[in-house]
C-alpha cells in the first residue's frame, strides 16, 4: 500500500507528463512504402509542484509549443499520457474533460490576434466566464473588474476594442481572459516575444503577482533564457523534440551539463562589463525532424561527439538530485 508521505508527495505536483508522442503523418500510406512522420514530440517525460513556475526552453521548431497544445488536448496525441490533477485526460470522457477546461488556460505569444477585434474586452474576459458559470450570474460583473483591477486594466477599459490597447495592454486583456476562468493551471506560449523590452518587464511581474496572490502554477514556454531564468523555478531543454536536460533553475544555471544546454547559456548576455562571456557557436542548421540523425539527435552540431553517440539513444538520467540529462559524457549505467 502506498504510504500517505508518498500519496503526498504525488499530490504535489499538478501535472504529470508521461512519455509524451506527437507525429504528423508527412504522406499518405502507400502499398510498400512506410509512411512519413514529423516528431515533433519524442518521448518527453516532466512534472510540474503545484504553485511552481517550469521554463520550457530551446530553439524555434524544437517542440515546446506541441508540448504545450498537446497537454491542453488542443490536439490528439500519438502516445504517451497527460495526468492532471490526479486525473489521466486520456481516460475521461468529453464531457467531464470540457468541464475541466477552465482550469487549464492558454496563453499566446500574439495577443492582437488571440483577441476578438469585434468584441469589448469586458466581453472577450467574460465569455467563457459566463459559458462555464464560473461565478453566479448576480456576481459577473463585479467579478470580471475584480480580475481587469488585477491584470492592471481601468474599470472603463470594459467596453472598448482591442484595437485601442497597446501590446502590452493588449498581453494584459489575454492574461484577464485566462485567470477570470479561475484555473490551475496556465501554459504561456512565449507570451512575451511580441513585445517591447520594457513592457517585457511588467508584464513577467504581472504574472509573478498574480502567482502568488492565488498559486497558479506556470509551464512558460520561451526561447529567451534571461526571461526564463526570473520566472521559472524549474527548467526543461528541449532539442528536436526531446528533452535533454531538466532540473532545478540553479543547478541548470550553475552548472549545466548537456552540451546543447551550455550553447544556449554561454548566449545569455551578462549585464557586467568586466565578465568576458564564452559564447559556445553551434555550427549547422538543426537538422530535420522528419528523418533526425540516429543516436543522439544533437551529435551533428556537438563538439564532444563520439562513436557511441550515433549508435545508441542517450537516456535521460538523474545525476544529482532533481537534475536529469540525456548525453554519454555521463555515466549511463
Ligand atoms: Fe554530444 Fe554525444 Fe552528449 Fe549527444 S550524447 S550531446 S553527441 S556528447
Amino acid at each position: 500500500m502506498a504510504s500517505m508521505e508518498n500519496i503526498k508527495k504525488e499530490n504535489d505536483y499538478i501535472l504529470e507528463v508521461r512519455n509524451l508522442k506527437k507525429y504528423y503523418p508527412l504522406s499518405r500510406f502507400s502499398l510498400g512504402k512506410s509512411r512519413a512522420y514529423v516528431k515533433a514530440v519524442d518521448d518527453v517525460s516532466f512534472k510540474i509542484k503545484r504553485g511552481t513556475t517550469m521554463g520550457l526552453v530551446g530553439e524555434s521548431g524544437c517542440g515546446k509549443t506541441t508540448v504545450g497544445r498537446s497537454i491542453l488536448r488542443l490536439h490528439d496525441i500519438t502516445g504517451g499520457q497527460v495526468i492532471f490533477d490526479g486525473q489521466d485526460l486520456a481516460k475521461i470522457p468529453p464531457s467531464k474533460l470540457r468541464k475541466m477546461r477552465p482550469q487549464m488556460q492558454m496563453i499566446f505569444q500574439d495577443p492582437y490576434s488571440s483577441l476578438s477585434p469585434r468584441m469589448p474586452v469586458g466581453e472577450i474576459i467574460g465569455e467563457a466566464v459566463k459559458e462555464h458559470k464560473i461565478v453566479p450570474k448576480s456576481e459577473y460583473r463585479s467579478h470580471i473588474l475584480k480580475v481587469m483591477r488585477d491584470c492592471g486594466l481601468q474599470p472603463q477599459y470594459f467596453y472598448r476594442y482591442p484595437h485601442e490597447f497597446s501590446g502590452g495592454q493588449r498581453q494584459r486583456i489575454s492574461i484577464a481572459r485566462a485567470v477570470a476562468l479561475k484555473p490551475k493551471f496556465i501554459i504561456c506560449d512565449e507570451p512575451l516575444s511580441a513585445l517591447d523590452v520594457s513592457i517585457q518587464a511588467q508584464i513577467i511581474n504581472l504574472m509573478k503577482d498574480l502567482q502568488e496572490r492565488y498559486g497558479y502554477t506556470y509551464l512558460f514556454i520561451s526561447h529567451d533564457l534571461s526571461v526564463v531564468e526570473y520566472i521559472s523555478d524549474t527548467i526543461g531543454v528541449m532539442y528536436l523534440g526531446s528533452m535533454v536536460e531538466i532540473g532545478d533553475k540553479k543547478r541548470i544555471f550553475d552548472n549545466p551539463m548537456h552540451p546543447y544546454t551550455k550553447a544556449l547559456l554561454s548566449a545569455v548576455p551578462i549585464s557586467d562589463p568586466d565578465v568576458k562571456m564564452n559564447r559556445i557557436i553551434l555550427s549547422g542548421d538543426i537538422p530535420s525532424p522528419v528523418n533526425p540523425p540516429s543516436g543522439c539527435k544533437f551529435r551533428t552540431r556537438c563538439q564532444h561527439c563520439m562513436d557511441i553517440c550515433s549508435r545508441e539513444v542517450p537516456k535521460l538520467k538523474e545525476y544529482e538530485e532533481g537534475h536529469m540529462v540525456a548525453c554519454h559524457l555521463y555515466s549511463q549505467d
